[in-house]
């Protein structure tokens, strides 16, 4: 693959109509060797959880997980997953990764968080910024879970604008002086290594970060108690206090007031070991609900043969199977060496979260009653799973950085195309009639585009039908993009109820776009008929994806957006809703 290939971003060319199948085809797989090592860690994982299931609610009863637990988890080398095996760990890539924290979500949430916040986040930055020290330092302890690692980032005025940071770094003669607290930190409880980002810049209010390795010795440094939270009861999520921790200068990470871009590469870089703890989840709710659906009689016959209960197990297989697809090729760019895959990373998360929120829903309400009881494994996985959609970037923001990093390239696109034209963004109806080459675009995008930018051509045949949805709706997408800036221009920033559309298309497309990558590879391994259900999968999903995108763009001029906007003001202004009947 050549540097300009890697360069591509399958999503962010869609915006603009092209289709870069090159980065769907083929579909990635775990290679052989590396498939070796993780068929063994699952079945170290098997073995490890597998008869553990009254332990784990114990536990979230408890807000406790057992040091002996943890240490069974060193034992095992859960902690070492990413890290090379010359520094002791399995030197696993992401999609190897992935895969193993699949495995271990599928048997406790609280268990899958404590190797994740240490893997996805907390070392991820020593790994992706590390100096040669740095990494000599640490990784070996890392690796066997002699330090366990936390992400410390959020603060209590600082959630999803990380830039507003408070903790201060003041460069001293030999160190770096450390005052500030941080919240919420998973791990808290039983870290060592700590990834913490301070301001380093004046001390005004969003001034440049950046990311320093603080471990738990240094003098003062003090972690609060375990957060009494919903769900992940068991992970020792606390506070972090750092007062005048003299952090040397050598535990920099990364670039001096670069620690935003550090912040935000961690969080790309680890969304796929998120996404693989949500289809752990989803694979583990769809073998409950089977078999609850197969024993549970009523009305003298199991429940499984209602056809409302089949629909909930229907979709909950789609879901699962879409997520595991785009997840799986998600963790593959990045192993393939992709320079850009962020808006991918944040569709992943965004799509895996919320497919596993919907099926911890369907298969608590397949157990009727029961499901609501603690006794049984519901409510824990519905407590456990919510924050999914919180933590690692909300999915309202990372909405927002899907839609508008594309519309922001269309943009940039559309400005060079103008050249000296100057106004055309300030007055986009007006400026953009005056590009020939823009026009010529947007006729393209009616009548069709390149052949080899804008088709599918490398979906089986079998799946045609499902391919010519992808490229209509592609066009539609660009055609959404194209519509949205000359209608807003750089207004468009603050219409979220429009970018929050546009990123529903494109997270619909590329969940499409795995699939179907995926469907083919099993078509051409093992042939159609043996691929049936996944065939049956994809046509389920390519009609979703087209009923929804459809109404998506119908929505882009004919929408209802200001009269809910008007409802919200309203209630917020006055503190509560308006209508009492008495
Ligand atoms: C169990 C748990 C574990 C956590 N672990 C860690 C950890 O290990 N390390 C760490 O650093 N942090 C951690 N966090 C913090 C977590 O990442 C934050 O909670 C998250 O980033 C959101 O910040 P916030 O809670 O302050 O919400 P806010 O930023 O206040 O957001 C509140 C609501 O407003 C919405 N919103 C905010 N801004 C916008 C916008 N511009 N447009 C539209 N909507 C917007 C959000 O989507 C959300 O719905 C954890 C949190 C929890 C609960």
């Amino acid at each position: 693959m050549t540097d300009e290939d890697l360069s591509v971003s399958f999503i962010r060319s869609l915006c603009a109509g092209e289709i870069e199948q090159s980065v769907l085809f083929p579909y990635p797989v775990i290679g052989p060797a590396e498939g070796e090592t993780v068929r063994a860690v699952i079945d170290a994982v098997d073995s490890l959880l597998g008869e553990r299931g009254e332990d784990f609610r114990r536990w979230d009863g408890a807000q406790e997980m057992p040091a002996e637990f943890v240490q069974e988890l060193r034992e095992f080398g859960l902690f070492g997953l990413i890290v090379p095996e010359e520094h002791g760990g399995m030197g696993f890539g992401n999609m190897a990764y992935s895969r193993s924290l699949q495995q271990v979500a599928r048997y406790d949430g609280s268990v899958a968080v404590t190797i994740g916040a240490h893997s996805s986040i907390g070392m991820r930055g020593l790994k992706l910024f590390g100096t040669d020290g740095q990494k000599e330092r640490y990784y070996a302890k890392l690796a066997s879970g002699e330090m366990i690692a936390a992400f410390c980032l959020t603060e209590p005025e600082a959630g999803s604008d990380a830039a507003s940071i408070r903790t201060t770094a003041v460069e001293q003669d030999d160190c770096f002086l450390v005052n500030g607290s941080k919240i919420w930190v998973t791990n808290g409880g039983i870290a060592d290594f700590f990834t913490v980002f301070a301001k380093t810049g004046e001390a005004e209010a969003r001034s440049k970060l950046s990311a320093f390795i603080v471990t738990r010795d240094m003098p003062g440094v003090s972690v609060g108690p375990h957060e009494d939270k919903m769900g992940l009861r068991a992970n020792p999520t606390t506070a972090v206090y750092l007062n005048d921790v003299r952090v040397p200068k050598e535990n920099l990470l990364g670039p001096l007031d670069g620690g935003f871009k550090v912040a935000m590469s961690i969080l790309n870089s680890g969304r796929s070991g998120l996404g693989g703890g949500c289809v752990g989840g989803m694979k583990s709710l769809i073998a409950h609900a089977g078999r609850h659906a197969t024993e549970r009689r009523q009305f003298g016959q199991p429940i499984a043969s209602f056809g409302l209960v089949k629909q909930k197990i229907g979709h909950m297989v789609v879901d699962c199977y879409a997520a595991e697809s785009a997840v799986n090729l998600v963790a593959a760019l990045s192993d393939q060496g992709y320079e850009d895959s962020s808006v991918e990373a944040a569709i992943v998360k965004i799509f895996a979260s919320e497919a596993l929120w919907r099926s911890a829903d369907e298969a608590l309400q397949i157990a009727g009653g029961g499901g609501y009881m603690r006794e049984l494994p519901y409510e824990m996985v519905v407590r456990d799973c919510r924050i999914n959609r919180i933590f690692e970037g909300t999915n309202e923001v990372l909405r927002l950085y899907v839609a508008l990093s594309a519309l922001n390239d269309v943009g940039e696109g559309l400005r060079e195309m103008a050249g000296t034209l100057k106004g055309v963004f300030d007055d986009p109806i007006k400026g953009f009639g005056m590009l020939y080459r823009y026009a010529r675009r947007r006729t393209s995008w009616a009548t069709g585009l390149p052949r080899e930018k804008g088709s599918l051509s490398k979906v089986h045949v079998a799946l045609r039908p499902q391919a010519d949805v992808f490229e209509d709706l592609t066009r539609g997408l660009a055609a959404m993009a194209d519509r949205l800036l000359r209608k807003h221009g750089r207004d468009i920033i603050g219409k979220q109820f429009a970018t929050r559309r546009m990123a529903d298309v494109m997270i619909d497309l590329f969940v499409l776009a795995a699939v179907l990558a995926r469907v083919t590879a099993a078509i051409e391994g093992g042939g159609a008929e043996k691929a049936a259900r996944e065939i049956d999968i994809a046509r389920i999903l390519a009609g979703q994806v087209k009923n929804r995108a459809t109404r998506n763009f119908r929505k882009i001029d004919d929408n209802d957006d200001e009269l809910v906007k008007g409802l919200a003001e309203d209630a917020c202004e006055r503190g509560s809703y308006s209508w009492d009947v008495v």
